[in-house]
């Protein structure tokens, strides 16, 4: 049975830990408050009060923190403590600089690194219905792979080189971004225009511009019902890093930017620790 230890137990970590236990692999976790990792223990999965101690027995250390300051700063903390053969999966969105950053952490440590960002939020985090898009070197494939198949529905292995798996994961954050935003501004518009803004949900409803996402983030703009399940702080740290991303990659980042700039708006004014559907606050002048 592998042994797992998952750094950080917020939204993902907390049901990713939990996915991993039903699969009946043996977890540890750690997180910075420690109050949000107790809980887990009623699952089955041990608590560490320290990510040293977590990583010491473990064959895969997954990490599923905020960002890239805060895995490098707990990782170069517990590295040291970890097996010689201990594989790091790195699922935390810490973009293309972060990424190359981390990769050279772990082979100061001469540790495996596995690029491994996520697609799906809070609920199939705790279904283990995320999807992996991991990269890395193929030999360390099978030491992850019951760790992914329990987190996830599917692994797509992007490429060999660490960061394939974000350079996939930022273009579908652009798009997750883009089309939270764009909901925001149709609703606000329905809204201040004086209409029903149910009425341009329930219009595009089945037919070629329908998305489901679009229905979800639009009816908890209508119902102002904003618990996160992809926070708003987390959307502005993933619009700037792909900012970044388009910017390396020679692409025109004005449309990001101006996601970038209502997110932030809608996150200063006090919705940060909201869901990113919060946004459609930014557009009431
Ligand atoms: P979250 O609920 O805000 O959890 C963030 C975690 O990071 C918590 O465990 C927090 O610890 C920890 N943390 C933050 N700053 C830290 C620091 N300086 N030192 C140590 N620990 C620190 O966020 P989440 O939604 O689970 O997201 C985690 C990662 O997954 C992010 O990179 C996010 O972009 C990515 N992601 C999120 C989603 C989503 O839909 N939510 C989907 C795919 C990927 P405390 O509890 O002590 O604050």
């Amino acid at each position: 049975m592998s042994s797992v230890a998952v750094l950080g137990t917020g939204i993902m970590g907390a049901g990713m830990a939990r996915s991993l236990m039903r699969a009946g692999l043996d977890v540890t976790v750690w997180n910075r408050s420690l109050d949000k990792a107790r809980p887990l223990a009623d699952d089955g999965v041990k608590v560490a009060a320290d990510a040293a101690d977590a990583v010491s027995g473990a064959d895969v250390i997954v990490t599923m923190l905020f960002d890239c300051d805060a895995v490098a700063e707990v990782m170069g903390r517990a590295l040291a403590a970890t097996r010689e053969h201990a594989v790091w999966a790195q699922t935390s969105t810490v973009g293309l600089t972060g990424t190359r950053d981390l990769a050279e952490l772990a082979a100061r440590h001469g540790r495996g690194y596995v690029d491994a960002p996520v697609l799906g939020t809070k609920q199939p985090a705790e279904q283990g219905e995320l999807i992996v898009l991991a990269a890395g070197p193929r030999e360390l494939e099978p030491k992850v792979a019951p760790v992914f198949e329990a987190i996830g529905s599917k692994t797509v292995w992007v490429g060999e080189r660490a960061g394939d798996g974000h350079r996939l994961k930022l273009a579908l954050n652009s798009w997750v971004l883009s089309i939270t935003a764009a909901t925001g501004q149709a609703i606000a518009l329905a809204r201040d225009l004086g209409v029903d803004p149910q009425l341009f949900l329930d219009t595009i409803a089945g037919g070629g511009t329908d998305s489901p996402y679009a229905q979800l983030k639009g009816k908890a703009m209508i119902t102002g019902e904003f618990t996160p399940a992809f926070g708003l702080a987390g959307a502005v740290k993933d619009a700037e890093l792909i900012v970044e991303a388009l910017r390396e990659a020679g692409d025109e980042p004005s449309l990001m930017q101006a996601v970038h700039h209502l997110m932030s708006a809608a996150a200063d004014a006090g919705h940060a620790d909201e869901d990113m559907a919060a946004v459609v606050h930014a557009f009431r002048r």
